[in-house]
């Protein structure tokens, strides 16, 4: 199954049984004005992901918009690619991921890309967040990005409403926490609270899959609040 969708707008195209092994959950959303916003991009997926994107119906030139989570490689790897073949495409993600997502020297560590051997290409982010909210009208469609510091410090989580549900692009709300990381769990349980403020329908998860309806949502993001907390 190259894809699966989630609702009328949104379709995950790539993940771990999707595209590659290596790679977190990258959601596609189809914009009101027909372009198109990935949310993460795989570890090295470029190839996979354009033909998934064409699985779909969708065109791949529509592509206006990608969203990092965080500076992690296997939400970031094919970031590069994307730009590359689509130059007018802008780069989302959280100030605080900037450098590491840019390669400034020394931050390599902090993108895990030696823990799946590989070697991290890195790309421009074109618009920063910096608010613990901010939001966004991209192809017409409002995007909600709130900034979730624990796992890394500028991760971010996205809210948008599809068809009166409100999904929730959570990547890494379940950690890890590692020090290399700069994880922080006392951030992290702050960020949780405000997700969960959020009653979202639909909860996309960058590991774990999708999960609905809103009691789902919050039993799993409770859950994480109590397996995690003890750490
Ligand atoms: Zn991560």
């Amino acid at each position: 199954m190259p894809y699966t969708q989630v609702t009328t707008n949104v379709y995950q195209i790539g993940g771990e049984n999707i595209s590659n092994s290596g790679d977190a959950g990258v959601f596609l959303i189809k914009c009101k004005d027909d372009s198109i916003v990935l949310i993460d991009c795989g570890i090295d997926s470029y190839e996979v992901l354009i033909r998934n994107i064409e699985e779909t119906g969708l065109d791949p030139n529509q592509l206006v918009g990608l969203v990092l989570t965080h500076a992690h490689v296997d939400h970031t790897g094919s970031a590069a690619d994307f730009k590359k073949n689509f130059p007018e495409l802008r780069i989302y993600a959280h100030d605080w991921e900037r450098e590491v997502i840019e390669g400034r020297p020394g931050t390599e560590k902090i993108t895990a890309a030696s823990w799946y051997g590989i070697t991290y290409k890195p790309v421009k982010v074109d618009v920063a967040v910096k608010k613990i909210e901010e939001n966004m009208v991209i192809g017409g469609t409002m995007f909600n990005f709130i900034h979730t510091p624990g796992h890394t410090p500028g991760s971010i989580a996205v809210l948008i409403q599809d068809e009166g549900k409100k999904v929730l692009f959570g990547q890494d709300i379940h950690g890890p926490f590692m020090q290399e990381f700069n994880s922080n769990i006392h951030d992290w349980i702050s960020s949780m609270k405000l997700l969960l403020s959020k009653k979202a329908d639909i909860l996309c998860e960058g590991h774990f899959g999708i999960y609905q309806p809103a009691t789902k949502v919050e039993k799993y993001i409770r859950n994480q609040i109590i397996q995690n907390y003890r750490i």
